[in-house]
Parts: structure tokens; sequence; C-alpha cells
């Protein structure tokens, strides 16, 4: 073993690091079954809910595309500016099995021409950002190859 870096989630508990099949990690209500992701674990938001408790879940690993954009502008936290800024894919994927929508920068060498609504997808684990110590991983969705 070569002094490999440690890998580390950019934004703790959102995703597992399993390096081949990584899950996002969301919640699920006990009492009405909804999904929610990023994880709701105070009150349900269904308004016919009253549901309190949330069991945690992973999610589906694959989807469709339901919208894409092109971003040219800055993305939020956990996302770290590039500098120079360099534009890139954002895709809203409905997850296989849940059909809620997740929103994702698309990985790495992909852009918005190489989208299309229906295109199935799937999760990986990117480098956000590094330190001398760690490469901090996020989540992004990779056309699967057929
Ligand atoms: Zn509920």
């Amino acid at each position: 073993m070569s002094a490999e870096k440690k890998r580390v989630p950019a934004v703790e508990g959102w995703f597992t690091l399993d390096p081949e099949k990584p899950q996002l990690l969301g919640t699920r209500c006990t009492s009405c079954q909804s999904y929610f992701f990023p994880k709701e674990s105070l009150y349900c938001r269904n308004p016919a809910c009253a549901g309190t408790e949330f069991a945690e879940v992973p999610l589906s690993r694959t989807g469709r595309i339901w919208s894409f954009t092109n971003a040219g502008y800055q993305p939020p936290p956990p996302y770290v500016p590039a500098d120079p800024f360099v534009p890139f894919a954002i895709a809203a994927v409905e997850l296989e099995e849940e059909r809620m929508v997740v929103l994702g920068q698309v990985a790495a060498g992909t852009g918005v021409e190489d989208l299309s609504v229906g295109m199935e997808v799937e999760l990986v684990l990117e480098t956000l950002y590094e330190d001398d110590a760690s490469e901090y991983l996020v989540w992004k969705w990779k056309p699967v190859a057929h």
C-alpha cells in the first residue's frame, strides 16, 4: 500500500462510500412510506401524514434523467467552486424505485450535449476537492453504458 489519501464524504452521511456501488442515503417515513433526500427526520413533508418517525434507507443507484441544464454559475455548497470556473452539467434524476427526483452534477467528461431526457444514469462518486491527507467525495450522475 502506498500513502493513499483517505476517501471521505464532502458531506457526512449523505451517501455510502462503496467504491463500486455507492448509494445515496435518504429516509423513509414509517407511516406513509414516503422517501426523502436529503434526509428528513423531524416531521413528514407529506401534508396528509402526521408521521414523525423515519428509517434511514439506501436509495436506488440508478434512475432516468427528468431534466438537465448547463450550470453557467458557481454551484452552492457542498460543491466547491473551480478557479477558473468551468461550466458543467447538472441533472435532475428520477430514481428507479423511489420515483423521487434527486439533483446532482453530471460525471466528469459528460456535457449537456451528451444528455437527453429519459436517459438511464447511475450514481458514481468523484473527488470534489482534496487536501494533503484526504479526497473529499461527492455523488454525480453518469450515463449507463449499454
Ligand atoms: Zn409520512
